[in-house]
């Protein structure tokens, strides 16, 4: 609850499948100062399903007509990758603030159209949803890395493991659903960006689906000097685990370890992993979103914007021609342009 005695900021969400669904329970229940005034998806029931628990909410099958509803305020984006161009292009187009959820959009040439859009309007409106940012031990990790008390961040080693992952599933999507996570994390921990990008691959795991090569070892460079490896391991069967271990100069930290209740008995001790990455970050996604409003409702943009999502779209195409050809392919980008605050 909060004392504020503004108006609720009036959220339209688009796209209400597993992370739609799960930001309107959020925004609903769990964080304050916003109140979902709208949701769209083109599975118009399924809008229409979500929006009858939620008092004063529309429903619309087009995100368009979602964002002119009356009330609305904002907008939280969370239909697939591929629709995100056209949806923040719109939204930009009526001056409204926006959390897209990762990917911004699908390549760096369509990451390039919006970031340019957002500088020709004048003001940042968009943040991406790389919500590893709101996690407590990697705010943890980050201040004791920009505090500089073990020296300078000499390597990064990351683990990315899932239970399993659809039957669809392909090489290219190991590195544009899951490693664009680390590639976030890596470039916000060490203040740098991501200049190359190698990509081994051990024997396929006998569960890997059909086609699908898993795990993969990715080995990237950084601008600073840093390495970073990450192992992504999609079918691992046994749970979700993500975790990093910084290489310092003075000493290494590690997060992702989940020391949580730890139980002994029947001659075994141990605890539990978390299933995915909904129960894993459950509470990084609610500090993101509230995050958000607030500085939504201050007028600003405070988390990850557009030239994060422009910059993890390029390094994602250097990572999908590197585990193509197997060569180390140096990531293409622009300079960063100057961004009004
Ligand atoms: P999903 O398939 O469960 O849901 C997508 C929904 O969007 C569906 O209901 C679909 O009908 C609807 N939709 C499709 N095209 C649309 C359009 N043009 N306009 C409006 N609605 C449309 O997908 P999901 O797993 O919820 O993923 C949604 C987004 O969230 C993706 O961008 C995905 O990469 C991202 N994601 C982020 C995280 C994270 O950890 N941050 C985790 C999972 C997914």
């Amino acid at each position: 609850m909060t004392n504020d005695a503004r108006p609720p900021l009036g959220v339209a969400v688009i796209g209400t499948g597993m992370m739609g669904a799960d930001h309107v329970r959020r925004i609903d229940e769990v964080i304050s100062g916003a109140r979902v005034a709208a949701v769209a998806d083109i599975d118009e029931g399924r809008a229409k399903d979500m929006a009858a628990g939620i008092h004063g909410c529309g429903a619309y099958a087009d995100p368009a007509e979602a964002m002119a509803a009356p009330g609305v305020d904002a907008v939280l984006i969370a239909s697939p990758g591929p629709a995100h161009e056209e949806t923040l292009l719109a939204a930009l187009a009526r001056d409204l603030p926006v959390l897209c959820e990762k990917p911004m959009t699908t390549g760096s040439e369509s990451a390039l159209r919006v970031l340019e859009a957002e500088l020709r309007l004048g003001h940042r409106r968009i943040q991406v949803g790389y919500m590893r940012r709101y996690d407590a031990e990697y705010l943890q990790l980050k201040a004791l890395l920009d505090s500089g008390e073990l020296g300078r961040p000499l390597m990064l080693h990351c683990r990315h493991r899932n239970v399993s992952v659809h039957r669809y599933f392909t090489d290219e999507m190991l590195i544009n659903d899951s490693v664009s996570h680390e590639f976030d994390a890596a470039r916000w921990l060490l203040g740098q960006e991501i200049t190359a990008v190698r990509v081994l691959r051990p024997a396929p795991s006998g569960h890997a689906p059909a086609g699908l090569s898993d795990p993969q070892f990715v080995v990237f460079e950084t601008d600073g000097g840093a390495i970073v490896d990450v192992e992504i391991f999609v079918n691992s069967g046994f749970g979700y685990q993500v975790q990093t271990e910084a290489v310092c100069e003075r000493g290494t930290a590690r997060i992702g370890e989940a020391h949580g209740l730890m139980t002994s008995t029947a001659g075994r001790w141990g605890g539990a992993i978390a299933p995915d990455f909904l129960a894993r970050f459950a509470a990084a996604y609610d500090r993101e979103v509230q995050a958000w409003v607030d500085a939504t409702r201050r007028g600003h943009v405070t988390g990850p914007g557009t030239w994060d999502g422009y910059a993890v779209a390029a390094v994602c195409e250097a990572g999908i021609e590197a585990q193509r050809t197997g060569r180390r392919v140096p990531v293409r980008m622009i300079d960063r342009p100057a961004f009004p605050s």
